[in-house]
């Protein structure tokens, strides 16, 4: 009765565990970049001094758009 009881509560702990995973999904990271031909990172931190130099609109996007849509890379001052 024990044992089974056990297994029965490691069970639904298991179930618990995969139905948490799938349901699970993880919220696109937001990074800043500057919206200026020249400038070829993406950001981290808003306050980055990287985007203190930035003259034009800073464009909030998610950090697979900043790679794939906008060609950036990882800051290297903040988002190593
Ligand atoms: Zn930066």
């Amino acid at each position: 009765m024990q044992s089974a009881l056990r297994s029965m509560f490691s069970r639904t702990i298991a179930i618990a565990a995969i139905v948490g995973l799938t349901a699970w999904q993880p919220a696109p990271q937001k990074v800043y970049i500057c919206d200026s031909s020249s400038s070829y990172a993406y950001h981290i931190d808003r306050d980055c001094s990287g985007l203190g130099h930035c003259k034009h609109r800073i464009l909030v996007v998610t950090k697979q758009d900043a790679i794939n849509t906008y060609g950036r890379q990882a800051c290297k001052i903040c988002a190593r």
